[in-house]
């Protein structure tokens, strides 16, 4: 019997009537002759609400402890999916991350899967349930409860669809799939059928919030297509698979900390990030005795802005606040000095100080204030068409 991995975000299991519809949907799944592992988010907001909560009771809080308390938010949400497939008359139990086989490294608030090992999970299945799992967690070898990163339920069900060797791995969501920029940025945006993984990738990485950066690069390696659809009914959603796809889309985030140096600064700068697990989003500008450089990295690994401006500040590096990103990624994106240039000329046109401009194959990434982000992207994404 082919095994099908469902994952649902936070949005689709918000409430109680939203948890009911996602049972009935898992139980028409089912009854069409599939054994079913269904991962879930926190219900809506949960998880940002226990990040509030820590942070109200320290400035720093270690991160053993905060991922001991963001796995909460999961696990409230596998147990009321599992209660309401029960009131269904469909048998079905919830997993947690560590129960259902998902070993991870050490590295607490943004690990990564090393292993998968759903012994229970195949047990259950077996016994014709349906298996509920808690998405964004696993355990280390050390026994330590961790998350895998915001948005990581992604990767959880990404992970067990390899494992499982799942016939579909379907994340479904409120959008229907992925657009060709967030529509709440850039009303113009259209869903796109299909996108290769590279593409993918380069827009998670870039704040698009549609799909983990770390699920698509383990749907990649492992070659597993994910659907990602509308959790309301209708809708295609969007395909990300192995085919190249000629799109291009616009990635914006604001959710960023810029760091400006020197050369002379940049490596003990770089090893105390690295210290500290915090992840380079990227590096622009030029070195020698004249170049300054700019380093871009993610606020979410920031734990304590104040405690992280001072401690860069102490190795000479000045923290620039304000600032966000806007990509443009594509297949051949990063090659065509004709677009940059287009680019350049439309932010140039608005008024809009590129303050560094970051190219690989796939993608270009513009520095600019964090007003002018929305603009500079409606623009682009209206220029590229
Ligand atoms: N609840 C976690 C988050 O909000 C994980 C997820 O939604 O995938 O980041
Ligand atoms: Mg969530």
């Amino acid at each position: 019997m082919s095994v099908i991995v469902q994952k649902f975000g936070g949005s689709s299991v918000a409430d109680v009537e939203r948890i009911r519809k996602v049972a009935a949907r898992v139980a028409a799944r089912r009854a069409e002759g599939h054994q079913m592992v269904v991962v879930v988010s926190a219900m809506g907001d949960t998880t940002d609400e226990l990040l509030t909560l820590a942070k109200r009771m320290s400035s720093d809080p270690p991160r053993r402890e905060l991922d001991m308390l963001l796995t909460c938010g999961e696990r409230i949400s596998m147990a009321l999916l599992s209660m309401a497939l029960h009131e269904q008359g469909v048998p079905a139990i919830s997993f947690t991350g560590s129960q259902s086989g998902i070993i991870t490294d050490d590295a607490h608030s943004q690990a990564r899967i090393v292993e998968v090992r759903p012994v229970r999970i195949r047990e259950e299945l077996g016994k014709g349930r349906v298996v509920i799992v808690a998405g964004y967690q696993g355990v280390s070898r050390n026994r330590e409860v961790t998350t895998l990163g915001r948005g990581g339920s992604d990767t959880t069900a990404v992970a067990l669809a390899a494992a499982l060797g799942a016939e579909a791995c379907e994340i479904y969501s409120d959008v229907d799939g992925v657009f060709s920029a967030d529509p709440r940025v850039v009303p113009e945006a259209r869903k796109l059928e299909t996108l290769d993984y590279g593409t993918m990738q380069e827009l998670a990485a870039a704040g698009a919030r549609v799909l983990n950066a770390q699920a698509v690069e383990f749907a990649r390696n492992a070659g597993i297509v994910i659907e990602a659809r509308s959790t309301h009914a209708g809708g295609t959603g969007s395909r990300i698979g192995p085919d190249p796809a000629p799109v291009r889309a616009v990635a914006t985030d604001t959710e960023i900390r810029v760091l400006e140096l020197a050369d002379a600064q940049l490596e003990s700068v770089l090893r105390r990030l690295a210290g500290d697990e915090v992840r380079l989003r990227l590096v622009a500008g030029s070195r020698g005795a004249m170049g300054r450089l700019l380093l871009v990295v993610p606020l979410q690994d920031v734990h304590g802005v104040e405690a992280f401006d001072a401690s860069v500040r102490a190795l000479g590096a000045e923290p620039r606040p304000g600032l966000g990103t806007v990509t443009l990624a594509g297949p051949g994106v990063g090659t065509d000095s004709a677009l940059l240039a287009g680019c350049l000329g439309a932010a140039a046109a608005l008024g809009i100080e590129v303050r560094a401009v970051h190219g690989s194959p796939l993608q270009l990434t513009f520095v600019v204030d964090v007003g002018r982000v929305g603009e500079l992207a409606r623009e682009l994404h209206r220029a590229t068409r």
